[in-house]
């Protein structure tokens, strides 16, 4: 089983070291490679995602990914920017379905913003699709004026699109997800106002045929917004496209109110996938052993579960953090009254030894 480590910048190579402790710990035939990623691979090799490194990640069963960015090379040329090398990666690898879990750990739903009764027990999986829709439509504003220059212009816009394979695949994914959960999908469109979204709507139905024993409710996004702070725990599986997926997966995430403890996995059609947190590099905790690390170390056991096979390493990763938790062990992030507030090593640690 190959894994691509690309740590990137900020607390990327902070967390995912402690990642990669845990990921030994398990003791399985794992072989590990580490490439530059990002900002750290611009300063390396003058581009964020260099040809070394994204053939490594073709090469891998899965890549385990920190976090890329800095407020530094904010004034580099767009295809230079860190965060290209999330979009040169989901492109090369075909990633087309993001999956965003929203679980809200029982020791911590003070972090909450909602109230605990709301959020306590919460686990909802938001399922993305990333490889359609208005942000890969045609931008035809910007066609004729180079990046950025707008000056004179008296209107510019982008085009929603979606086909139909893409569409069959992302709601397969979400149902087939959602019979390893709840069994239960909510479809959210834009359908009373959008073509692409009455299409969506009746190529989702269209395929759940295939599932009779999965119930699909369909929503319209406005209303799964309002939902998803009312009474978040009526969701199971919501599959959504890719700029309402966008938007929807950053509350979704802040229900649980701890950015450091949510992982995320991008998926192509064979099964291979790119694993990070859904936080970013955090510039300003970098280098301080702050950062919480349970958030990647979450997305590797994703990663055994989904692109390695081995469910049973991801559920002995899952249950090490739940009892570091029960524990009281926390980073700053997530510290409350009574709690030993920890460092990123020592977070790893804990984990290592409840694993053991
Ligand atoms: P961020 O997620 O990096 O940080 C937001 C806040 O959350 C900060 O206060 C940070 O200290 C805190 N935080 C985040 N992760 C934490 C952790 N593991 N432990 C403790 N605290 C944590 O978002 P931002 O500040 O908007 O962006 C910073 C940089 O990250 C930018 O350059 C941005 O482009 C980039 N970014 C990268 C990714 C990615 O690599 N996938 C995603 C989002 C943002």
């Amino acid at each position: 089983m190959k894994i691509a480590i690309l740590p990137g910048d900020g607390i990327g190579p902070e967390i995912v070291a402690e990642a990669v402790k845990v990921l030994r710990a398990l003791a399985l035939p794992l072989e590990m490679e580490t490439a530059p990623v990002g900002g750290a691979a611009y300063e390396a090799a003058g581009h964020p995602l260099p040809e070394a490194t994204l053939r490594l990640a073709q090469q891998a069963d899965a890549v385990l990914f920190g976090a890329v960015g800095d407020w530094k090379f904010d004034t580099l040329p767009r295809p230079l920017r860190p965060e290209q090398a999330i979009l040169g990666l989901r492109q090369a690898l075909g990633l087309f379905a993001n999956f965003r879990p929203a679980i809200c750990y029982p020791q911590l739903t003070h972090a909450s913003s909602l109230k605990p009764e709301l959020v306590a027990g919460l686990d909802i999986l938001i399922i993305r699709e990333l490889t359609g829709d208005i942000y890969f439509g045609q931008p035809r504003g910007r066609r004729s004026a180079p990046d950025g220059a707008f000056a004179g212009a008296e209107e510019a816009f982008d085009t929603m699109r979606y086909s139909r394979p893409e569409i069959e695949r992302i709601a397969r994914v979400a149902f087939e997800a959602a019979r390893q959960r709840r069994g239960k999908v909510t479809s959210v469109d834009k359908a009373n106002v959008l073509e692409t979204f009455q299409f969506w709507k009746d190529i989702v139905t269209e395929v759940h045929r295939d599932y009779p024993d999965v119930e699909l409710e369909h929503m319209y996004v406005d209303n799964a917004a309002m939902q998803l702070v009312k009474a978040p725990k009526k969701f199971d599986v919501v599959v959504t496209g890719n700029m309402f997926g966008d938007i929807l997966s950053d509350e979704a995430a802040m229900l649980t109110g701890s950015i450091g403890m949510l992982p995320s996995a991008s998926l192509n059609e064979r099964g291979q996938g790119l694993y990070e947190p859904s936080h970013g590099s955090a510039p300003d905790i970098a280098g301080k052993g702050i950062a919480n690390p349970l958030a990647t170390i979450l997305s590797a056991a994703m990663m055994l579960r989904f692109s390695l096979q081995q469910p049973e390493a991801a559920e002995r990763i899952e249950a090490a953090v739940q009892k570091v938790l029960a524990d009281g062990l926390r980073t700053a992030d997530i510290a409350s009254e009574g709690c030993t507030i920890v460092g990123t090593a020592a977070m790893g640690d804990a984990v290592v030894r409840a694993l053991r």
